[in-house]
């Protein structure tokens, strides 16, 4: 069931030239799913010439058949929904139900930038002389290499791959080295809705040897990253020297503030789901739980009974909740995460433990209490645990709400709407989400500041980051 993960270079689907082999696991199992042959720095070459010619095609396609052609990649994908779902889940574990969701939301997304390339207006600027026309228009800056992350293996790659795609650029794309197949497979429908074979790139083997050739080139205009900070850090200064420019998505810790006024109940549900989401894998998940005093007990219990309550299941598991961690590093960061709280003092409401010893279960997490000092108050946990601690004062909770140098997501929930326009206004985040979980829908804006990196994945925002602007002034004497 799982596909043969070969890379797509020049318009051919072959395995890499390298004479490295990685495995595939099932997180579900930690058995090998299957194995691939390495990208080489010969094969990036080929891809690099081939991105080039395919940008010299693709930039001369109109914006509307470009439009039609990806609008069929979204249809095909939505037709082929299940057997995307399969195999997302076999690579990550995703429960099914999710990665139907995951999938569906991804169709979504190609279909947004499908018909938001049709809309990249230029200007006509009023001319200070006579007979002058100064035009402005926006230009696609040219070959992509996009690199994306495990934890949404169709997601990210249809974010990157569709926003280049409308703007009339040509992509490399890098998947996560532990989740190639989805991404493969989108790949592959864009193909075969049309997309020329030179346009998509497709490599995977060895990351710093990858991105370190392919932002190096001077075929490649943009990079566009979505992972840790650290990497991303490393790939900006990179890509700095080479004056090329960047999308980063990075790491987050976001806090999630409960007020005495909220709705509790409501609070609770929306925000241990989103908790728990892919096992807690997400980088806009709730981490950092503020909740007001008066609160602060209801909540809790409501909260450990939510997490108690959600049925951790292997991948085949029909009605799971919650799958295992993507690969045994994040297992062992994790549980480290957790045991220094405890060791430092926090008190450890359930979870705290592997489930079993096959693949890479981690029981949903609840910590109350957690003194500062805790590794997992400054560091991206990255896991299914939530730390719940008080607050009764709100230039406290902004205060502790801005702490960190990250800035990605942030979470409250507030029945007074002053107080909701305060936190929208004081919390240092790209994306404030109050009294329910709106994120990540593809019109929308989707960053975050600070460490937590620049730019955007969403919304008509997105696109900018793939055109150069142009002015033309003539004078028609
Ligand atoms: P990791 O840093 O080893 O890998 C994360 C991702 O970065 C992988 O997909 C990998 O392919 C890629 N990567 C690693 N080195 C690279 C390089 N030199 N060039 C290009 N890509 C490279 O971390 P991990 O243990 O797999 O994941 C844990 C951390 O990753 C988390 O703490 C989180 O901060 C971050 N992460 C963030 C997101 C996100 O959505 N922002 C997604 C996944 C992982």
């Amino acid at each position: 069931m799982y596909p043969e993960v070969l890379q797509h270079i020049q318009g051919s689907w072959a395995p890499g030239s390298d004479s490295h082999r990685r495995a595939v696991l099932n997180p579900a199992t930690g058995e090998p799913l299957g194995e691939y042959v390495c990208v080489s720095k010969a094969d990036l070459d080929r891809a690099l010439a081939a991105s080039l010619e395919g940008f010299r095609i693709w930039s001369r396609v109109s914006a509307f058949e470009r439009c039609k052609i990806m609008r069929r990649a979204a249809g095909l994908l939505r037709e082929r929904a299940s057997e995307f779902a399969a195999i997302l889940t076999l690579e990550l574990g995703k429960p099914p139900a999710e990665a139907a969701i995951e999938v569906q939301s991804s169709a979504d997304i190609v279909e947004w930038f499908a018909e938001e390339g049709r809309r990249a207006y230029g200007q006509v600027i009023p001319a200070r002389a006579d007979l002058v026309q100064q035009v402005l228009t926006r230009e696609p800056v040219g070959p992509v290499a996009a690199f994306t992350p495990w934890n949404f293996p169709i997601n990210q790659p249809a974010r990157k791959i569709s926003a280049a795609l409308a703007a009339g650029c040509s992509v490399i794309l890098k998947p996560a080295e532990e989740t190639p197949a989805t991404a493969m497979e989108l790949v592959r429908i864009f193909l075969e809705a049309g997309v020329p074979p030179t346009v998509i790139g497709f490599v995977v083997g060895e990351p710093s040897t990858i991105s370190e050739h392919l932002i190096s080139s001077p075929i490649i205009r943009k990079i566009s990253f979505t992972g840790s900070t650290a990497i991303g850090r490393r790939l900006s200064a990179l890509a700095g020297e080479h004056l090329k420019r960047t999308t980063m998505e990075l790491g987050g810790h976001a806090p999630a503030i409960v007020w005495d006024d909220a709705d509790t109940p409501a609070a609770v549900r929306v925000l241990a789901a989103a908790k728990f989401r892919n096992a807690g894998q997400v980088c806009i998940s709730p981490t950092r739980f503020l909740v007001h005093d008066s609160v602060f007990d209801a909540f809790s219990t409501a909260f450990v009974a939510f997490a108690k309550g959600l049925d951790v299941g292997p991948d085949a598991h029909a009605g799971g909740q919650m799958g295992p961690l993507a690969h045994a590093r994040r297992l062992e960061a994790v549980d480290a995460l957790v045991q220094d709280a405890v060791a430092r003092g926090a008190d450890l409401a359930c979870g705290g433990r592997r489930i079993g010893n096959r693949g890479f279960f981690y029981a949903p997490t609840v910590l109350r209490d957690v003194p500062m000092e805790a590794r997992i108050m400054n560091e991206e946990a990255f896991g299914p645990v939530a730390v719940l601690n008080r607050t009764r004062d709100v230039p406290a909770v902004i205060e502790e709400a801005n702490r960190l140098d990250y800035g990605l997501a942030a979470y409250a929930f507030t029945g007074s709407a002053k107080l909701a326009a305060t936190f929208g206004r004081e919390i240092e985040a790209g994306m404030i989400s109050i009294n329910h979980s709106g994120l990540a829908l593809p019109e929308l804006h989707f960053g975050g500041v600070k460490s937590s990196g620049h730019g955007s994945e969403g919304g008509s925002e997105a696109l900018e980051a793939y055109f150069n602007l142009k002015l033309v002034t003539t004078l028609a004497d």
